[in-house]
């Protein structure tokens, strides 16, 4: 029975941890602000992602009461003896390659006018994304997101351990890509394949671009890869040279 608290806590705990870092950053390394405009959090996104957060315990406890009944093909971390390692490792991979696909395909999904109005519309009200921003969407949209981790759980008979990894991961990477500071502004080199901050930052900025989560290669490969992107990451690395 941990599913039903770690799916909202590891969303819970990825926003507290941002929100403490952009302290941080906002004193020491204010120039790796993407938008120099504050992005102070609304009442609504903190209404959103509460309401979130309980969209996520409920499919928790759905996933933690199928396991019981036995209907999950995830193995259990409880029944599981002598772990493998390297499984483990792949089984890690495989989710997050699974995930990158259905969240591009899904995201696309919900930019079809009917759908962008009626559901995805909430979360783009922030053009200017803070930490709160990153679970502040329509609760159908939450079920989509989260949806994820028991598609997975259901269908792969990999280890709990691999899904929970992926799980945490997930979160961290949902927030960070919300957070408006770019941490990796000097590390460039050589990453171009990861999506970054700024890069959904411009999707929340422009709309029709940067579509993608983890990889580059969806938006480039579907023409959705935002022309605005290569001279915003050169100004932000420019700006931060020496500091
Ligand atoms: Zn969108
Ligand atoms: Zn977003």
């Amino acid at each position: 029975m941990i599913w039903g608290w770690l799916l909202p806590g590891s969303a819970f705990i990825s926003v507290l941890f941002f929100v403490i870092l952009n302290k941080l950053l906002k004193r020491k390394r204010p120039k790796l602000k993407i938008d120099e405009k504050e992005n102070l959090p609304s009442f609504k996104e903190y209404a959103f992602t509460f309401l979130n957060f309980g969209v996520f315990a409920l499919i928790g406890l759905g996933m933690d009461y199928s396991q019981i009944g036995g209907f999950l093909k995830m193995e259990s971390i409880r029944a599981a003896g002598e772990q493998n390692r390297w499984f483990l490792i792949v089984s890690v991979f495989v989710c997050l390659g699974i995930h990158d696909i259905y969240f591009y395909l899904t995201h696309r999904l919900l930019h079809i006018p009917f759908l962008f109005k009626k559901v995805h519309l909430i979360h783009h009200t922030s053009t200017n994304p803070n930490p709160w921003t990153a679970f502040s969407f329509h609760p159908i949209e939450g079920v989509i997101q989260i949806g994820i981790v028991p598609i997975l759980a259901f269908f792969l008979p990999i280890p709990e351990l691999a899904v929970i990894i992926f799980t945490v991961f997930m979160s961290l990477l949902s927030v960070y890509g919300h957070c408006g500071y770019e941490l990796r502004a000097e590390k460039w080199k050589g990453f171009e394949v990861f999506n970054t901050a700024l890069h959904h930052q411009q999707h929340h900025q422009f709309v029709r671009y940067n579509f993608g989560i983890y990889l580059s290669i969806w938006d480039k490969l579907f023409g959705t890869f935002s022309p605005f992107y290569q001279k915003s990451l050169k100004q932000l690395i420019e700006k931060n040279k020496g500091s």
